[in-house]
């Protein structure tokens, strides 16, 4: 928070946010809020009101305080003054607008209108952060991607360290700043502290391709927490940053690695976030895994258990690889989809940065009994995912209920079953982390 928005009064902080939002209101989300007909459609779609039952949770009415400083807008409203945003209402909206909302788009499928209720919650973000309202945990890994680097405190000499630690324990050829590549590999900062394992799984399937690769030190973090906690400024330093390295390397590709929201920020809002087109197109890891498969690069022993998938929001609904993850899944000899599966599977509960929300854990954990329940109706061994924040929303809802179902990432199931051209010396073994 900067020392305007502390020293700002509840009058003050409530216009602030109402005129921030009106700022952005232009366009698609001034149709959106003149669109709602209050059906009610979105409330079922919505896992954190399928789980209470709090009609509070329906994704219509996360919107009130927006649409109210957006009629003020209109006529009479704008003679008369209108109803104003209240301190009252954010108070009650910012946990409406923050822990509860994944921005997972579930609800925009059940909504008649198509209201994209996730970008007006992205655009109420935005508002909140103006008038510093918002979670403080969200707010400081934000910031820390400016101070440090990343939002978990990776910072590139702590990156480089991992790479060299894991280029040891794991004997594979993480490629670290090289001058010039095809390719910008990119890391999520949870990735590289909680599962590094998918990094070095990252890094055998680009090598056994023949890949033209790099991690550079000066751009390494794809995770966006300047986007998922309203911090504009943010969004664009951690999106320049990535713009500058691969720019600098003359990589024309830009791969995402295992994370939602760092996907969807960057393919599908990075452009207009900077002002310009980027310079290289923007693959997630399972997208371009896919491409190799087809063009003959990458091939996979069979998977013999039984596997089902969760299919990341960011990566699937909102992002529209979902076939990609089938794909690779083709050498599963057992592989089971969720009901409802694809763009219609159920969010984890914590994307949208409610992960980073230490207040939010006890909804979180709620809605991973929706997560559970499909889990178990499939009687699939084991649930993949292509998120690590997934991941690590679902390990931690995992040990709150004591479920002890497995969890794996599909780029490290991959790995595991790479048909590599020398074996890996600790496939079959128990690895050393
Ligand atoms: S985007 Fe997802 S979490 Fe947010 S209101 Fe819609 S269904 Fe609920
Ligand atoms: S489904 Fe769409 S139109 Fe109906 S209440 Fe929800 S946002 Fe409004």
């Amino acid at each position: 928070m900067d020392a305007q928005t502390t020293t700002m009064t509840n009058e003050q902080a409530a216009q602030a946010a109402a005129n921030k939002f009106l700022t952005l209101n232009s366009g698609n989300l001034a149709a959106y809020l003149e669109s709602c007909v209050k059906c009610g459609n979105c409330a079922t779609a919505c896992h954190f009101y399928e789980v209470t039952g709090d009609p509070k949770y329906t994704p219509a009415y996360k919107l009130f305080p927006m649409a109210r400083a957006h009629r003020r807008t209109k006529w009479p409203w704008n003679w008369f003054g209108g109803p104003k945003i209240t301190e009252a209402e954010l108070q009650e909206w910012e946990e409406l607008l923050f822990d509860s909302c994944t921005m997972c788009g579930r609800c925009t499928q059940a909504c008649p209108m198509g209201i994209d209720i996730s970008s007006i919650v992205a655009a109420s973000r935005q508002a909140f952060a103006a008038a510093g309202r918002g979670p403080a945990d969200l707010f400081e890994a934000a910031e820390n991607v400016l101070t440090k680097g990343s939002p978990l405190g990776v910072t590139p000499a702590v990156f480089d360290g991992r790479v060299e630690w894991l280029e040891d324990d794991y004997e594979v050829d993480l490629r670290l700043d090289r001058p010039k590549a095809e390719v910008l590999l990119t890391v999520s900062s949870i990735e590289l502290m909680k599962y590094p394992k998918s990094i070095v799984a990252m890094a055998r399937l680009l090598n056994q391709a023949g890949v033209d690769w790099t991690f550079s030190t000066k751009g390494y973090e794809s995770t966006n927490f300047g986007f998922l906690a309203g911090k504009m400024d943010i969004a664009r330093h951690a999106i320049e940053k990535l713009v500058a390295t691969a720019e600098e390397v003359g990589a024309k590709l830009l791969v995402i690695p295992e994370c939602g929201h760092a996907y969807g920020v960057l393919r599908w809002a990075g452009s207009n976030i900077i002002g310009r087109p980027l310079p290289f197109t923007v693959l997630h890891i399972t997208e371009y895994l896919a491409q190799l498969k087809k063009e003959g690069k990458l091939q996979f022993r069979p998977i013999e258990q039984s596997v089902t998938y969760h299919d990341p929001c960011q990566i699937s609904r909102r992002g529209g690889a979902t076939a990609a993850a089938r794909y690779l899944l083709e050498d599963a000899t057992d592989f089971r989809e969720m009901t409802p599966t694809g763009n219609f599977n159920w969010c984890c509960g914590g994307g949208g940065g409610v992960q980073a929300m230490s207040r939010a854990a006890d909804l979180r954990h709620k809605v991973f009994q929706i997560k559970m329940k499909q889990v178990e109706d499939t009687g699939a061994s084991m649930m993949l995912s292509a998120c690590a924040n997934c991941r690590l929303t679902m390990d931690d809802s995992k040990a709150y209920w004591n479920w002890d179902h497995e969890l794996e990432s599909l780029v490290e199931l991959l790995a595991e079953h790479l048909v590599e051209d020398e074996p890996h010396p600790f496939d079959g073994k128990p690895h050393l982390a």
